[in-house]
């Protein structure tokens, strides 16, 4: 689908007059009509409940405006848990999705009572050591089928490869572990495939984990409360990828659930997502200033963010559409390498890319990095992480997190004989 950014350049030109570029901006708009959305695609289903995957974008803001909704948060590390904290989340609204998880992460998901869903067998025991062999009620185990995960179109992925999660058999003696221990109510959580742009994914997920929570129960007549669909449900980061339609997605888990659920007697079971991109990917946009452009071999446009601010094109090449604000409708008829200042030449947010004619000054808005964007930055060569704002719907624009200072940068080092001449460097 065509992509026209949620704001114009007059928009951006007022914004940039108090946040300095660059920075990430979110859709309030956007955000509510997409969970709405979500909300009314699963409301068949009593209990379902959306856990926001809060490492796509850990922002309390944006976390706040989906509690709105209902939705919980799947949180898979100590900070993530203390966010879901922090706006007022806890009990069955925080799904604890972790993986490899440290002793103490346990013990405050534990405290939040959250619900635990372990990764592997062996946590099994190592849970009960931390919590004194007191198990909650509700548990929750993730499944990995090994091999490959296709779709009739041809999408794929592989499980078999993937670090997640375990196997039947260990399911199976997990499950009936827990239920000597007492545990009364079950879940089970599968993630097979990562951004999926196919509306079959969730619906093969679901038939796939229906008929094993209907075997399982079979074999160890436990009780399944619900079953975890997880994250994978992609966004169009290009153009001419189809769009996924939420409403059709849920249709098809519908379908699974009464062909296989409810003549087994299981329709009392909630389903529950922990979607990440799907939710906030295209209502969030990093906006970049064009600062320079160079001419050697290629074409170059230099823009004031890089790859701290958004690693997925250097991290797996990943493709995100560019608009020139206020050049929407010109020819694209220049091929750019849009450039960030990392001494790294993966440091691209595009390569051999036709655009406008950029001209310095000229404001970029970088698509479909709502997710999995400023949440992935880092520090390297000394960048500094921008600010998140928020667009309302009054257009109005919000600060939620501000840019990181270089106070912020050096803090680790305020306890060290260098931390005053530190401090007089960044005043010259
Ligand atoms: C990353 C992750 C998600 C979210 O994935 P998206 O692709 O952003 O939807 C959900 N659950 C778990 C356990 C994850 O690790």
């Amino acid at each position: 689908m065509k992509k026209t950014p949620f704001i114009t350049k007059q928009q951006a030109e007022e914004i940039a007059k108090t946040y300095p570029t660059p920075f990430y901006l979110y859709d309030e708009e956007g955000i509510r009509k997409n969970c709405a959305a979500v909300k009314e695609a699963f409301s068949w289903n009593p209990g379902f409940v959306e856990y926001f995957a809060v490492k796509a974008t850990p922002n309390p803001f944006l976390m706040d405006i989906m509690q709105d909704y209902g939705f919980g948060f799947d949180c898979s590390s100590y900070t993530e848990l203390m966010l879901a904290y922090a706006v007022g989340a806890e009990g069955s609204k925080i799904m604890f999705s972790s993986n490899d998880t440290p002793e103490e992460d346990f013990l405050l998901a534990a405290k939040l009572n959250a619900i635990l869903n372990l990764d592997d067998f062996t946590h099994i025991e190592f849970v009960e050591k931390i919590l004194d062999g007191k198990f909650p009620e509700t548990m929750s185990l993730r499944y990995n089928p090994g091999g490959v995960f296709q779709m009739s179109n041809g999408i794929m992925d592989n499980p078999g490869d993937s670090k997640y999660g375990m196997t039947k058999e260990q399911l199976m003696e997990g499950y009936k572990i827990l239920k000597e221990k007492g545990v009364k109510h079950f879940g089970i959580h599968a993630f097979l495939a990562s951004n999926t742009v196919t509306n079959e994914y969730y619906p093969q997920l679901a038939g796939d984990l229906f008929s094993l929570a209907r075997e399982i129960r079979e074999k160890l007549d436990i009780h399944f409360s619900f079953i975890n669909l997880s994250g994978g449900v992609g966004v169009d980061y290009r153009e001419e990828e189809p769009c996924n339609d939420i409403r059709t997605i849920g249709e098809g888990v519908r379908k699974q659930y009464e062909d296989i659920l409810v003549p087994a007697g299981m329709g009392d079971v909630a389903i529950y997502t922990e979607m990440g991109r799907f939710m906030l990917a295209p209502y969030g946009a990093l906006i970049t200033k064009a600062i320079h452009e160079k001419h050697i071999y290629k074409e170059y446009i230099g823009v004031d963010a890089c790859a701290v601010n958004l690693m997925r094109p250097a991290m797996y090449g990943a493709y995100h559409h560019i608009t020139v604000l206020g050049k929407e409708e010109e020819n694209r008829d220049h091929v750019y390498d849009v450039v960030g200042s990392l001494c790294e030449n993966n440091d691209k947010f595009a390569i051999d890319r036709a655009l406008p004619k950029i001209d310095k000054g000229d404001y970029l808005f970088i698509h479909d990095a709502g997710a999995h964007g400023h949440s992935m930055g880092y520090n390297y060569n000394g960048k500094l992480m921008c600010a998140e704002l928020l667009l309302k719907e009054d257009g109005s624009a919000e600060e939620i997190r501000r840019a990181q200072t270089k106070e912020d940068y050096f803090a680790t080092l305020d306890q060290t004989p260098y931390a005053k001449a530190l401090r007089e460097a960044g005043n010259l």
